[in-house]
């Protein structure tokens, strides 16, 4: 529950409660007048709601679990720890820069296909270091 929400409700209930006890020390004096104890009530019951309220949505929320949204972003400089440049696949025929589109995983090795001069090879692992 919001803060203001929250303090809107306690405080109208305060207000009732207050506004609970006067009518109910009114219809004492001087005489018992049964229409403002009862007014009393009602103001009392009133003020219940409000505080009934704050106190059964307070309830739900605590036991909800709290769901922390974390968004963890990992790029490739992170784990390579170099140069991205150093990491990008180019064509060993006409250095065309290749997608991953363009390999596929065989048997073999890495099959590059290039989309722009149609060489098509095995790509030998180049060394990281
Ligand atoms: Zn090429």
């Amino acid at each position: 529950m919001r803060g203001y929400l929250k303090g809107i409700l306690i405080g109208a209930g305060v207000f009732f409660v207050l506004l609970g006890l006067i009518f109910l020390l009114a219809s004492f004096t001087p005489d018992f007048q049964l229409s403002i104890l009862v007014i009393a009530v009602i103001l009392f019951l009133i003020a219940g709601g409000f505080i009934g309220s704050v106190i059964y949505v307070e309830k739900r929320e605590s036991a909800r679990p709290v769901n922390i949204q974390q968004k963890v972003e990992i790029k490739a400089t992170d784990l390579v720890g170099g140069d991205t440049r150093a990491q990008e696949m180019k064509c060993n025929g006409c250095g065309a820069p290749l997608s991953s589109k363009d390999i596929r995983i065989t048997d073999l090795g890495v099959l590059v296909s290039c989309p722009y001069c149609g060489k098509a090879y095995v790509m030998e692992e180049a060394p990281k270091w």
